[in-house]
């Protein structure tokens, strides 16, 4: 048996913490990422989120949805 050499540098030795269930991209400890709704977005994402959140909230409050 040999010893396979990871292809990625040590640049980043952790392993993903998780992929952004939005865009997939990968998210890291210590990167910029947000926890929104039990969920980690990285932070484009997040934004995007955030804003959706906020429409759905206003519509919300006709229908009282629970
Ligand atoms: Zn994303």
């Amino acid at each position: 048996m040999r010893i396979v050499r990871k292809r990625w540098r040590d640049l980043q030795r952790a392993w993903p913490a998780g992929l952004c269930p939005r865009c997939g991209m990968e998210l890291y400890p210590g990167d910029l990422d947000w926890v929104l709704g039990g969920r980690r977005l990285c932070g484009a994402c997040a934004a995007a989120w955030l804003a959706e959140e906020a429409e759905r909230l206003a519509a919300g409050r006709k229908g009282a949805v629970e």
